[in-house]
């Protein structure tokens, strides 16, 4: 194998850092990291909720490929505007799309547009301190919110609404979210599906932290489980317990102790099954959401091919505070690349771009934006693999010098585009830790780009 063949990897997510780590453990390559903001990590940092900072350990990993001796991150750097893919290309022996999902899917329905109308992806970008939605200031002066989506990502919004602001205020949760959910007036939520109990894509973990979340309880129509507890026996492990412990939230009768607890709380969540989105009802000044249209649909089919249809009703539901959260969705960052409108993805066979030699893709941009770190971590493996076994075969071309980060720190220059190194998101590191201790959180984040800029320069 040539000694000196360059990688170059765009997005310093899991994605990113995973394909990095397994190139760099198992062969001789040199791997540079383009990230387009100053501070590495993609969605554990904007993504994954400020309660779970078990999860965030996975930093400790990242933390340790980026140090070693041949891989270097290169934050503040956009692919696609500050320099192409190309222009990649033509620096690296390869160059692997590790970019994420940074756009959402829509509802698609009248009055999405009004005040109080969000995408999860934003919502979750507010309160974890995304840059870009720094100034979102959801307005949560009303008493009844509706989540649309029942996936994890749906009950971490949930979650977050309905959770004391003591437990917050210990987690790295932005201050402005933190300020703005101690004023909240929301005081219920509602998590709709269109379909059935049996279908929600949440997990156990999620599911169990809401029904055991303080100070609130479930809030559930008997009727929709009907027939549920019947079906336990026929379900497979994971889908059985999931449903024992929704059964156990929405109908049975509760224990003494619970009971007492479910008396005393003052805030209420629950699903909404068999319901779509027809339309976002507006305020009488026709400026904000003040309800929620949905069909009512029913089941047919039934195990994996199971569908929702209309059953031509409606129902109406009061609420200020519309909040979707039905996918997320790759984007295109550069004409040049291929892409696949349709299912959102780069269009890939085990990680090699399709028709485009020495491009290579993983993580979500590569097989669609669902799944665990865990998940995202073997499908990154598996394209560092596809990498490593083409040059080996001689399919990828490593036999010309190629001037790697040298090339592009040149162009970057002279576009005036100044990158910042992972000793610099060292500095923001213990920056925002520093800030966090006054106030007894694990870190304060920043939420400019202007302000990580000075403080990784200084
Ligand atoms: P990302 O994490 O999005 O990383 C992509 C990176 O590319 C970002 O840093 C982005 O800034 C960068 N980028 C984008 N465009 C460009 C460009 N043009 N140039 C350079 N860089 C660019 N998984 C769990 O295991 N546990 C959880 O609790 C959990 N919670 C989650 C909560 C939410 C709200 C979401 C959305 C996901 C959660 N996940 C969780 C899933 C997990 O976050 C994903 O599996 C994983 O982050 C996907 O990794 P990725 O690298 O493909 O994408």
């Amino acid at each position: 194998m040539h000694l000196t063949a360059k990688v170059c990897i765009v997005g310093g997510g899991p994605a990113g850092f995973y394909t990095a780590q397994h190139l760099v453990k198992v062969s001789d390559v040199s791997v540079d990291i383009y990230e387009r903001l100053p501070v590495p990590f993609g969605l554990v940092r904007f993504g994954v909720a400020p309660d779970h900072p078990e999860v965030k350990n996975v930093i400790n990993t990242f933390t340790q490929t980026a140090q070693h001796a041949r891989c270097s991150f290169h934050g503040n750097v956009r692919v696609g505007k500050d320099v192409t893919v190309e222009e990649l290309q033509e620096a690296y022996h390869a160059v692997v799309l590790s970019y994420g999902a940074e756009g959402n899917r829509t509802m698609g329905v009248p009055g999405e547009d009004l005040a109080g109308v969000y995408s999860a992806k934003d919502f979750v970008g507010w309160y974890n301190g995304l840059p870009r939605n720094s100034e979102l200031r959801p307005d949560l002066s009303c008493e009844t919110a509706v989540i649309l989506g029942q996936g994890n990502v749906a009950l971490d919004v949930a979650r977050i609404l309905l959770s004391p602001v003591d437990i917050l205020k210990k987690t790295d949760i932005t201050q402005h979210a933190l300020d703005a959910l101690a004023e909240s007036s929301v005081r219920r939520v509602l998590i709709v599906g269109r379909r059935g109990p049996l279908q929600v894509a949440c997990t156990i973990k999620e599911l169990r932290e809401m029904v055991n979340l303080p100070g609130t309880r479930p809030e559930m129509e008997a009727s929709e489980f009907e027939g549920i507890a019947e079906t336990l026996k026929s379900l497979a492990r994971p889908r059985k317990r999931l449903t024992e412990l929704l059964l156990k939230a929405a109908i049975e009768t509760p224990g003494e102790e619970e009971l007492e607890r479910r008396n005393r709380a003052e805030r209420a969540w629950g699903f909404r099954f068999l319901r779509k989105p027809l339309e976002v009802l507006p305020s009488t000044d026709l400026i904000r959401a003040a309800g929620i249209r949905l069909a009512v649909n029913r089941l047919e089919g039934d195990g994996e091919g199971v569908r929702a249809v209309a059953t031509g009703e409606v129902e109406d539901v009061e609420c200020g505070l519309v909040i979707s959260s039905i996918g997320y969705k790759s984007l295109l960052i550069d004409p040049a690349v291929p892409f696949d409108a349709r299912k959102a993805i780069i269009p890939n066979t085990m990680g090699r771009v399709q028709q485009t030699a020495g491009l290579y893709c993983s993580g979500w941009v590569k097989r669609g934006p669902t799944g665990v770190i865990a998940t995202t971590m073997n499908d990154s493996f598996d394209t560092a693999r596809t990498l490593l076994q083409d040059i080996g075969k001689g399919t990828l071309d490593v036999s010309t010098v190629k001037p790697g980060s040298q090339g592009v720190s040149a162009l970057l220059e002279k576009r005036g585009v100044k990158p910042v190194s992972f000793s610099d998101w060292e500095k923001i590191d213990s920056e925002e830790t520093r800030r966090g201790e006054i106030k007894g959180k694990p870190r304060e984040k920043m939420l400019d780009v202007g302000e990580m800029l000075q403080v990784a320069r200084a």
